[in-house]
């Protein structure tokens, strides 16, 4: 899902769901409309799209859209989950002791900096007003996700937490049963593995991230 005319498809279809309606033939978008819904092919023009959009439901409650930071060229990709609220006042990725969690697993274990690394997440408003999100506002916020891996075109991606992998691959496998495997799609290699967020209440999981990440190396 490249482009917004995906996206706005799917959150028509959700309304249509919600309503009632198992089957429509119609098509809401000419050609020449799919054409004008295509995202920028600049992560800066991305995220300046992505400041102004209004496609789910989320915009409203937000107060910064959290977009991803670092290396446009970088091989290494990080994609957690959902933005927190320290992160919606803020407007920067992986913050508070998360982000200090994460930073620490760049520098310690891959012995690279933040900077060197690009950092994104799968929904990029915080859900402030509802605290839950649908599935809808995911498939929705996909479009920016994959046109920002199409854009820097990462060797390998971690994904952080159940949600990240699932709606990436539309695998729907746990977490458990699949992190540290390597998974091939599309040119680049995704690393599953447990969220920073995760580890600070389950430190004892630390030594299998450490195993995942070791396994980002050898790629
Ligand atoms: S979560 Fe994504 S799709 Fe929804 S308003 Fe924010 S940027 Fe747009």
């Amino acid at each position: 899902m490249k482009n917004i005319y995906n996206a706005l498809l799917l959150k028509q279809l959700y309304q249509l769901k919600n309503l009632g309606y198992k089957y429509t033939s119609e098509k809401p978008y000419s050609k020449e409309d799919r054409e004008l819904l295509e995202l920028p092919n600049s992560l800066q023009g991305l995220k300046k799209q992505a400041q102004n959009c209004h496609l789910c439901s989320l915009s409203k409650g937000r107060n910064h859209v959290v977009f991803g930071e670092g290396n446009s060229q970088a091989d290494i990709m990080f994609i957690g989950d959902v933005p927190l609220e320290i992160e919606d006042n803020a407007g920067a990725i992986f913050l508070g002791r998360g982000g200090e969690m994460l930073t620490a697993m760049i520098e310690k274990v891959l012995n690279l900096s933040r900077e060197q690394v690009y950092i994104t997440n799968l929904l990029k408003c915080h859900p402030l007003l509802t605290k839950e999100v649908h599935e809808s506002e995911f498939h929705t916020c996909k479009a920016y996700l994959f046109k920002e891996i199409e854009l820097v075109k990462p060797k390998v991606i971690v994904t952080f937490g159940d949600r990240a992998y699932q709606y990436l691959t539309n695998d729907l496998t746990e977490l458990k049963n699949i992190r540290g495997t390597v998974i091939k799609k599309d040119g680049y290699s995704i690393i599953p593995t447990y969220h920073p967020n995760f580890l600070l209440k389950n430190p004892s999981f630390k030594k299998e991230v450490f195993f995942d990440l070791k396994r980002v190396i050898s790629r």
